[in-house]
């Protein structure tokens, strides 16, 4: 049985906030691409990756996350294990595998089941994820698998320009002054369930949110 789940992305930046990372790399599967995608063959398009990558020696999925064409997101590797992302640089990375052949027609390497378009839903979902990098990490965080110098391949396609990606992201909705805060929080170990940045505390919030800070702080002189 795997362990794959689904994920909204709230949750998962929620989730990831729980980790540090150095890099975010992105990959495009090339084989399966979106032809092998009917739309509710998640799960099993995500085995047959893993199964390759067990047949490769490696000890599980090399990815961390798994974007589908219709925009889902599937767990794979824990958060917590180094990926078999780019070798060389995948201590402190995230490993995203976005499944498609995001090669230009005529470029990379050829396989039989065509070239795709990274668009709609799926591409809406990366940006979010890429903002999320480039809001808590900064830009240069944000790594192509071919950027590594000895890649030696196009991943993930040649159809995608990085500096467009990011300046992309960019875009998307500003965030709330309170963001940086939230973070801090999360880095020093309290973490909040919900950010409604501008709703008002009720006092059983207030009371919550000093029991954590107690909680935490209990523990940091326990650690000392
Ligand atoms: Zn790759």
């Amino acid at each position: 049985m795997s362990n794959f789940k689904f994920m909204e992305i709230d949750q998962l930046l929620k989730e990831l906030d729980k980790y540090s990372f150095k890099q975010l790399h992105l990959h495009h599967t090339w084989k399966p691409s979106h032809k092998n995608f009917n739309g509710q063959n998640h799960i099993k398009l995500q085995e047959g990756m893993k199964e390759y990558h067990l047949s490769l020696g490696w000890k599980d999925i090399g990815q961390h996350l798994t974007l589908f064409p219709d925009g889902k997101w599937l767990t794979g590797r824990p958060f917590h294990m180094t990926p078999a992302s780019i070798r060389g640089w995948n201590t402190g990375a995230l490993a995203v595998e976005m499944v498609g052949n995001f090669d230009l027609p005529g470029t990379g390497v050829y396989n039989e089941l065509g070239y795709d378009r990274l668009k709609g839903r799926q591409r809406e979902e990366i940006l979010k994820l890429i903002k999320y990098f480039i809001d808590k990490y900064g830009e240069d965080t944000i790594v192509f698998h071919r950027d590594h110098p000895t890649a030696g391949k196009t991943c993930p396609g040649t159809s995608l320009d990085k500096r467009e990606l990011i300046e992309e992201a960019k875009k998307l909705d500003k965030n709330h002054w309170g963001e940086k805060y939230y973070y801090n929080l999360a880095k020093k170990g309290i973490l909040l369930d919900e950010k409604r940045y501008d709703d008002f505390m009720t006092r059983a919030e207030a009371m919550a949110l000093v029991d954590k800070i107690m909680d935490r702080v209990m523990e940091l002189i326990k650690e000392k």
